[in-house]
């Protein structure tokens, strides 16, 4: 079975565009999202307009803070703790990576813990971490949406998350494990990674390296959760599992393009609408 983010995420938009009309009605207002994007590496730029296009199509408003030409330390704090203080912003997506020379971690930890709708802040982590999370990381959020849509059996299933960074590995570990699955988690040291991999019911692969995870390494019957997105130097776009290997023996996998991708922006435009609503509830 291909499991189809693009399809989940239409699901997960039409939700939210329902909850921005509902507030809307209730209250007056419109989620407002402020993006902020500093520098002017060419991905960004593409994410931070794909972020714009979806707001604009569940009726989020957004305020864009373009900084092609870079900001100081001091103005991009500046900027942010401005953007805390006003009232008519609910949410603040600070687009990563900054340019060399900034701290990501001060200027995430800069970010009022209730606007940070990357879930990034150190508040929302700890949050997760005791198991009362307000808003969780977009990414993992998706591969959680993807897997309870099609209706995987998480209580109790052997999971592996391949990748331990802040963004993917570590959050989506801690959401399986609130699931109840007994979570392996592999990184760059990690001897035989093969050997985890194979015992997985659930296999999720966030290394940033195509052909990281192989058929072989599968194990039959399993969910696949393909995080990875690479270029080939051919052009074409591929995840970290070997797509055509792993899905003769996984029951269920995830395509790069169209997986986990989609749904990435889908549950930033939640968590978006998710703190215009407890903001607004609070006045
Ligand atoms: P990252 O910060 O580079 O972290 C990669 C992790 O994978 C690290 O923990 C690293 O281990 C581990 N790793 C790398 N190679 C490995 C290997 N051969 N065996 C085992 N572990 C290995 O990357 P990230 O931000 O988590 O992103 C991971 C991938 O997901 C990237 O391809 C990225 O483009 C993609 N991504 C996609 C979306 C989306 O919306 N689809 C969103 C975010 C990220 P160490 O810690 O030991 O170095």
């Amino acid at each position: 079975m291909i499991l189809d983010g693009r399809s989940v995420a239409q699901k997960v938009l039409a939700e939210v565009k329902a909850g921005v009309e509902r507030l809307r009605a209730e209250t007056g207002a419109a989620p407002m999202l402020a993006v902020v994007l500093v520098g002017d590496f060419a991905p960004s730029k593409i994410y931070v307009a794909n972020k714009m296009k979806a707001s604009d199509a569940v009726g989020i408003a957004t305020r864009d803070h373009i900084h092609a030409d870079g900001l100081s330390r001091e103005q991009l704090l500046a900027l942010l703790r401005r953007l805390n203080d006003d009232p008519g912003v609910h949410a603040i997506l600070l687009q990563l990576p900054l340019p060399n020379g900034l701290d990501e971690d001060e200027a995430i930890r800069t970010i009022a813990a209730e606007k940070d709708v990357d879930g990034l802040h150190p508040t929302n982590l700890g949050q997760l971490l005791a198991g009362a999370p307000t808003v969780v990381p977009c990414t993992p959020a998706g591969c959680m949406e993807i897997l309870d849509h099609y209706g995987c059996e998480l209580k109790g299933a052997e999971a592996v998350v391949v990748g331990r960074s802040r963004l993917v590995g570590k959050p989506l570990a801690q959401l399986l494990l609130a699931r109840h699955a007994p979570v392996t988690m592999c990184h760059t040291r990690t001897r035989a990674l093969a050997e985890p991999t194979r015992r997985a019911d659930v296999l999720c692969v966030a290394a940033g390296h195509s052909q990281t995870v192989t058929g072989d390494m599968v194990k039959e019957g399993a969910w696949v959760i393909d995080v990875g997105v690479n270029r080939l130097e051919t052009g074409k776009l591929v995840g970290d599992v070997d797509f055509e290997s792993a899905q003769k023996r996984a029951r269920a996998i995830t395509p790069v393009p169209g997986g986990v991708g989609p749904m990435t922006i889908a549950m930033l435009m939640k968590n978006t609408l998710r703190a215009a609503q407890r903001q607004l509830a609070a006045r």
